[in-house]
């Protein structure tokens, strides 16, 4: 039937995160490939991509889990701390090229920081 198989079927989530430019909510996730495979399949594929460094995951507006395609980490190093950005009109997602410097705090280990911009994306305000 229209289920595909499992290898193909992580081809089709990696090839998506190389198609598309922005980030994707997990439920827009789920609606694309409706029909192909079923949400824990998609929740497994995406946690093994976010595993070997291919994809890394963040909270939108209202706590939605959102991915996007990583650009230069690896399985051992995921060296993504950047900003997202969120329109608040068209609802479009996508990551920030500035680098956030995260506070060393002596007694602590840190190991993930968020920082969600929202306000209006180019394509809203012209
Ligand atoms: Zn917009
Ligand atoms: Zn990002």
């Amino acid at each position: 039937m229209g289920v595909v198989r499992n290898t193909k079927s992580v081809k089709l989530v990696n090839d998506l995160f190389n198609e598309i430019h922005s980030a994707i909510g997990v439920v827009e996730l789920v609606e694309k490939f409706n029909g192909q495979m079923n949400k824990s399949t998609i929740y497994r594929i995406l946690d093994r991509l976010e595993d070997e460094g291919r994809v890394h995951s963040f909270l939108g507006v209202n706590g939605l889990k959102h991915y996007a395609k990583c650009h230069d980490c690896s399985k051992s190093e995921h060296v993504d701390i950047h900003p997202h950005f969120q329109c608040t009109t068209c609802g479009k997602v996508e990551c920030v090229s500035y680098e956030i410097k995260i506070p060393r705090l002596s007694n602590k280990k840190i190991e993930q920081a968020q920082l969600l911009l929202t306000g209006t994306c180019e394509v809203c305000l012209a």
